[in-house]
């Protein structure tokens, strides 16, 4: 691996998952391909764990800035039911208390979640274990991804994304967990020194997203940024979330939301400009700094 020159970077990808949560690469793997792709700045972001943090660090590359965070799992009380949100947080402190408390709380409830889940696809006849979902998922934060995995072992549906659908995991067997409140997640991410940006806020094709008076709500809550160039959002839905943040004077990012051959996104498939992630380090004030291969 040949060090990079030590100019601005200017390949910023700020959102990918790896086997700490629900992606297929190790930590390791995750920044080793991260370099391959060209990237002089990747965030490592699971769901609602920082277990990834040391080993990707131990692996990072030459010239490889690792930027450690987590996408945490949120909810938006303000209608029934709750809307639920992903809330990215970069560089806090992860032994805060009160958030690793709640992280771990959301951690156990995916498991009563996936098992649960479980027990009504083999209600219905699927059989699918969820000893072999939780082998598989290998100490990681379980997710539906581990479970549409299974669906596609078992020859019940060819891809992650029909997994997802309506007659699946999308709503017949959607089981809600216990996810933090968006207000409490933003306020702990800041305590924590962390910097939280809101993640696809406009990816309709998830499910129900948050109207645009609550993310005036959670900027003045101390929401830092908004991610707009993401897969799941149409070239408008882009437009619309950037027009947004300059509104309220919040830091638009571009992230590929990698997660392996559990989705077919690429690696730096989007990006995040160097001013933006400037603006991102500059309010980080937890213990945890920025991390250089
Ligand atoms: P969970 O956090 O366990 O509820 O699972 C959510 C994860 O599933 C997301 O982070 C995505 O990786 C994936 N996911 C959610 N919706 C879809 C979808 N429609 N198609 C494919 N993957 C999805
Ligand atoms: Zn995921
Ligand atoms: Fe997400
Ligand atoms: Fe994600």
């Amino acid at each position: 691996m040949t060090p990079r020159p030590s100019s601005a970077p200017s390949r910023i990808d700020l959102h990918t998952h790896s086997t700490a949560s629900d992606g297929t690469l190790t930590p390791a793997e995750l920044v080793r391909a991260a370099a391959d792709a060209g990237l002089d700045v990747v965030a490592i972001t699971d769901h609602d764990t920082t277990a990834g943090w040391e080993p990707a660090r131990r692996a990072l590359p030459p010239g490889l800035t690792l930027i450690r965070g987590a996408e945490i799992s949120c909810l938006w009380n303000g209608v029934r039911p709750g809307v639920s949100l992903h809330l990215l947080a970069y560089l806090f402190d992860p032994d805060f208390p009160a958030l690793a408390a709640e992280l771990a709380r959301v951690r156990a409830s995916r498991e009563v979640r996936g098992e649960r889940i479980v027990e009504l696809l083999r209600a219905d006849g699927i059989e699918v274990s969820w000893t072999e979902i939780h082998t598989a998922a290998a100490g990681g934060s379980v997710g539906r991804p581990h479970i549409a995995a299974a669906l596609i072992r078992a020859g019940l549906v060819a891809t992650t994304t029909e997994a997802f659908g309506p007659q699946w995991l999308g709503n017949r067997y959607r089981v809600a967990k216990d996810d933090i409140d968006v207000f409490r997640a933003v306020e702990l991410v800041r305590a924590a020194g962390g910097v939280p940006v809101l993640a696809h806020p406009r990816a309709t094709r998830r499910g129900r997203i948050v109207p645009d008076e609550l993310i005036v709500e959670l900027a003045e809550a101390g929401l830092a940024g908004l991610e707009a160039d993401h897969e799941d959002h149409s070239p408008a839905e882009r437009e619309h979330v950037r027009a947004l943040a300059d509104r309220l004077g919040l830091i638009v990012t571009g992230s590929s939301d990698f997660h392996g051959t559990h989705k077919t996104v690429r690696l730096g498939a989007h990006t995040t400009s160097p001013q933006a992630y400037e603006r991102i380090v500059a309010q980080a004030g937890g213990v945890t700094s920025v991390a250089s291969g």
